[in-house]
């Protein structure tokens, strides 16, 4: 056996990127639109050369209280903190973070990743491994339906079937009226067979969420109502006019709020964002509890690229199999790769490599200009 060498951290370089979409804009309730999202790439190297990689993103500066010059900011702080520390010891590192900067968890998540990309690169394991998983098992996907008609959703339903995707998700929450007919134009297109979540970003107020269900009639369209109203009391009002799957995204920000999502009934699934809440360190904590709840899981990201969907199949391969929910394929929404390694998308769903050590990729490095942040010890 081995001894146990000491091992140090003794560069963090960060690096930003624009990811333009590839059907041109994104749209969710609101009138947010955007043309493309922003990606933050953070490399860790440990002192015997062995690097880990993380990517973290977001969707302009109306999605989500995180932005990119927050994230510049934020990582060009935390970088020189985690220098010497050892990095097979993710947890750890993610303390220090905290005790140097409270808060700003979008700042932590990239840096988190890349660790424990690099803890598990140093144990020679698949990153699914080095989370406890069963194997490198698969998870399924699903794909926005774009469209402001009910005629063209139906075409984008149909053409997202031909794509390989099952699971639809339809944005709502803004004209009860029109999104719902909107949700039962998918419906009547994909048949009873293919999964829909009708998503209204917490756009609908109260009032216009009981009108959008009451829209959808008996049965509910057979739809899974994801974030419908801002805060989780509205969610909760909702209730009393729907009994349909709900699962919560945009609230679930902690484990505290987790457990109030399952106390307040609204969290038959949760979605659990690694840029929302800090990486995967504390998305593991939340994942387990909400697995031992009975609670769906879905770990993802609000943006970001091929590294972003390779660290959700290795992420959500470590999510026991009943649990699992779906994921997100970001490399498919835009018009760059920017790691060279396995694909992480296989048809329909996303599956870690079974082999490769950590996340098994490599940055591309025509894509990274001058990094906004690169410390070293
Ligand atoms: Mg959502």
């Amino acid at each position: 056996m081995g001894h146990n060498r000491p091992m140090q951290i003794v560069r963090v370089t960060g690096w930003n990127i624009h990811l333009p979409y590839v059907e041109g804009v994104y749209r969710m309730s609101g009138d947010r639109v955007t043309t493309g999202m922003d990606a933050v790439v953070v490399r860790v190297t440990a002192d015997d050369g062995t690097v880990g990689i993380g990517e973290s993103g977001t969707v302009g500066v109306t999605f989500d209280s995180q932005h990119l010059p927050g994230q510049i900011a934020g990582i060009s702080y935390l970088a020189p903190a985690i220098l010497g520390m050892d990095p097979r010891s993710p947890q750890s590192v993610h303390r220090r973070m905290q005790a140097t900067m409270t808060g700003h968890p979008y700042c932590k998540s990239p840096i988190d990743i890349a660790v424990w990309d690099l803890a598990a690169r140093a144990a020679g394991q698949p990153l699914w491994q080095r989370l406890g998983a069963d194997g490198p098992e698969p998870t399924p996907l699903y794909r926005p339906v774009q469209g402001t008609t009910p005629d063209e959703v139906r075409v984008k339903a149909n053409e997202r079937l031909a794509q390989g995707y099952r699971r639809l998700q339809v944005k709502v929450g803004d004209d009860p009226v029109v999104d719902a007919r909107r949700v039962l134009a998918v419906r009547d297109a994909v048949g009873p067979d293919i999964v829909i979540f009708a998503d209204a970003n917490c756009g609908f107020s109260l009032s216009a969420a009981r009108r959008f269900v009451g829209l959808l009639g008996p049965g509910g369209a057979d739809v899974v109502l994801e974030q419908p109203c801002a805060t989780l009391t509205d969610c909760a009002h909702l209730r009393s006019s729907w009994d349909g799957p709900m699962v919560m995204d945009e609230n679930i920000t902690s484990l505290a709020a987790l457990i109030e999502a399952h106390r307040l009934g609204v969290a038959d699934g949760v979605t659990v964002k690694l840029t929302r809440v800090g990486g995967i360190t504390p998305a593991i904590v939340i994942r387990e509890a909400a697995v031992e709840l009975g609670i769906g899981v879905t770990v993802e990201d609000a943006s970001g690229c091929n590294l972003a969907d390779m660290t959700f199949a290795h992420v959500n391969a470590s999510t026991p199999a009943l649990r699992r929910v779906h994921t997100v394929d970001f490399d498919s929404w835009v018009t760059i790769t920017h790691v060279t390694g396995p694909p992480a998308r296989q048809g329909g769903s996303l599956v870690p490599d079974a082999t490769l050590p950590g996340l098994g990729l490599e940055l591309d490095m025509q894509f990274f200009g001058e990094p906004f942040v690169d410390v070293q010890r």
